[in-house]
């Protein structure tokens, strides 16, 4: 709830008259607690993982020939209702254990000082704050992924994430509850060390929900802007962890490359990546006809 109750009265706490951008929010904002404000995190989470897996589904049914060249592991096809299934299981999992996340991280939140009056952020403010919760998300996340691969960790939590030898964007969340925890805590890192405004922290987990769901696509498009990202893994990159799946000690960073390559966890990756751009230089990295060993 915004401390201020009028557009006027907001004015003169600023001392200026509000951008456009900021009359929308006051007015979104003003009657609502910082409860509710917190809460959409999982409505968004919902809502942007059954919009943004349509046209990759759309994709997948309709085995178009132009498109299928850009799929990772072309032998595999998906049903509608196998991807249905998926994504029954992937709510289900929000319900049950993002939405609980939520209502008991809310007093984190509180105290962390995610503010949510006006001003709002200016782009600037957010884009480098957005880059700081994507490396340290990243960085984090890469070594308690590596920790998942331990034989108990793997067999107890992170098996069912790689019950997807093949993955597809709806797959991404699709894990062991444990996991959503764990691996969840990467996430409210970045924000809980550098807070922001609650616009900036919605975006952030908008963004990153996107990023999985591209990554596990299944499809790997030359004309994809992330292309243009520095030190970007995208979907060939974590296909090729889920293709080696249990037995897998490498490509365990979420978004960039830099932490395998620091580590020397991407060396098997990146040969069988040169091999085969050698012997077919225009084709998409397809994991599953490589045979160089
Ligand atoms: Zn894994
Ligand atoms: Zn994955």
């Amino acid at each position: 709830m915004l401390p201020y109750e009028t557009l006027e009265e907001s004015k003169n706490v600023l001392g200026r008259d509000l951008t456009l951008g900021e009359t929308l929010w006051f007015n979104y904002s003003v009657k609502k607690s910082e409860f509710v404000l917190h809460g959409h995190n999982t409505l968004f989470l919902c809502i942007f993982y059954s919009i943004a897996t349509i046209p990759f589904i759309l994709i997948e049914l309709s085995g178009h020939k132009k498109l299928n060249k850009y799929k990772i592991q072309p032998s595999v096809t998906r049903s509608f209702w196998e991807m249905f299934k998926c994504y029954k299981n992937v709510m289900w999992t929000f319900i049950v254990t993002v939405g609980p996340l939520q209502i008991i991280s809310y007093p984190t939140i509180k105290w962390i000082g995610i503010r949510t009056g006006l001003p709002l952020p200016s782009g600037w403010e957010m884009f480098w704050q957005l880059l700081v919760y994507f490396v340290i998300e990243d960085y984090t996340n890469y070594w308690l992924h590596r920790l998942l691969h331990c034989k108990w960790a793997f067999e107890n939590i992170h098996r069912v994430h790689h019950e997807y030898k093949t993955p597809l964007g709806l797959s991404a969340p699709y894990a062991h509850w444990a996991e959503i925890l764990i691996l969840g805590f990467p996430a409210f890192l970045g924000p809980a060390l550098v807070p922001g405004h609650i616009l900036t922290y919605w975006l952030w987990f908008i963004l990153r929900q996107l990023e999985a769901i591209e990554t596990h696509s299944g499809y790997d498009f030359p004309w994809n802007p992330t292309k243009y990202i520095p030190f970007y893994g995208g979907s060939a990159y974590h296909d090729y962890h889920h293709y080696v799946g249990g037995r897998s000690q490498g490509n365990f960073a979420s978004v960039f490359t830099y932490c395998d390559y620091i580590y020397g966890t991407d060396k098997g990756y990146r040969y069988k990546k040169r091999m085969y751009e050698k012997i077919s230089p225009t084709n998409t990295f397809n994991v599953q006809n490589y045979k160089v060993d």
